[in-house]
């Protein structure tokens, strides 16, 4: 059952048009979205608010809704079916009709009058591989903008704490009305009432905040992530604004980090090749023991699944790949270069590759598929 439109205003159905505009007026500030951030029944509050405003001062709405009741609107293109025909930018643009632009719609950028943003502030975190690989919490010392102990501020009388003002021009369509942010408050609707020595022309001083910052595993270097309210106050009734921290990446000494997967150049001996070997190799959160079969060719990548880096929306990891590369003795002693001169022409040193052992570039190709 849908409530009735007087019921909601808190009116009589006598009210005549300036007594409906005084209550809804006065619910849309109670509900009014800037003062109960994520209260759902505030907004529908504030929805059906508007909705029955924008019946009841339409003296022909008005007349069929008196008569009729919400029936009158059913299937006709107005409300029928609820108050899904309003959404949130109609009724914002409504308020700047009928009062004179005393609010803004969401997040700032069209017309102001809404409690003032303070500056963004911006740092730099720099992450080891590690750290990026398990995600981790930092804790930052950011210079941050409060307001004063003791400051006061008052309404601005140039814009009547509105943060604009409106120009009425005469035109040949009648009067339009523009508005332009209050060149006294500089759109806030607020100034300095009572300054503190120490504060500056805003009611500001800088303050040392340590803030701390859980950085999710799988970031990349560049990426920018916000700390909401970290960031400056504004004068007055405000919100500060937002921490932006940006991630850098440090080098690893040995790993090289392509997307997920991480790679690993190892070097083995020419003896470790033939005979087979087990290596510990550099990974993330430390060491991992690998086992190379006798007879391992130089270019082999070896994929360590899972050993990677984490994907940022947590699904999965990407892999260790690690490449062998044989090191060919540069100098030899007498018996050895001997040995190696015998080798030249025996059968276990001709090269042979099975069909079997894939090319360079069939595994470069299985890498990225
Ligand atoms: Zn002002």
């Amino acid at each position: 059952m849908k409530k009735d439109f007087y019921e909601i205003l808190g009116i009589s159905k006598n009210a005549d048009a300036a007594e409906i505009k005084k209550a809804y007026r006065k619910s849309a500030l109670k509900y009014h979205p800037d003062k109960n951030p994520g209260d759902k029944e505030a907004e529908e509050n504030f929805k059906l608010a508007a909705e029955a405003y924008e019946v009841l001062s339409d003296p022909n709405k008005k007349a069929k809704y008196d008569q009729y009741g919400h029936q009158a609107f059913d299937g006709s293109g107005g409300f029928g079916g609820g108050h899904g025909g309003m959404n949130m930018d109609d009724i914002f643009s409504q308020f700047g009709d009928i009062f004179g632009g005393g609010f803004g719609g969401f997040g700032g950028g069209g017309g102001g009058p809404r409690r003032a943003k303070g500056s963004n502030l911006r740092i730099k975190v720099k992450l080891t591989l590690d750290e990026i690989a398990n995600g981790v919490e930092k804790k930052v010392k950011v210079k941050r903008k409060v307001q004063a102990k003791g400051v006061t501020y008052k309404t601005c009388s140039t814009c009547n704490g509105q943060g604009q003002v409106m120009r009425v021009t005469n035109t040949i369509l009648g009067r339009m009305q523009s508005a332009s942010t209050c060149p006294t408050c500089g759109g806030s609707g607020q100034i300095l009432d009572k300054r503190p020595s120490e504060a500056d022309a805003q009611g500001m001083v800088v303050e040392d905040e340590t803030v701390s910052i859980k950085i999710p595993a799988g970031v990349v270097d560049g990426m920018q992530l916000k700390v909401s309210n970290k960031g400056n106050d504004a004068p007055g009734n405000s919100v500060p604004g937002d921490l932006i921290v940006a991630i850098e990446e440090l080098e690893h000494e040995f790993l090289k980090r392509e997307g997920e997967n991480i790679h690993f150049d190892l070097y083995i001996s020419f003896p470790e090749a033939v005979l087979g070997v087990s290596k510990d190799i550099e990974a993330i959160n430390g060491k991992v023991r690998i086992k190379l079969e006798e007879g391992i060719q130089s270019g082999k990548i070896l994929r360590l699944k899972g050993k990677g880096i984490p994907s940022i929306n947590g699904y999965g990891s990407g892999d260790l790949l690690v490449h062998v590369n044989v090191w060919t003795p540069k100098t030899l002693n007498k018996e050895q270069k001997q040995f190696f001169e015998n080798a030249l022409n025996d059968e276990h040193f001709i090269p042979s590759p099975e069909k079997s052992e894939k090319s360079f570039f069939e595994k470069v190709k299985d890498m990225f598929s």
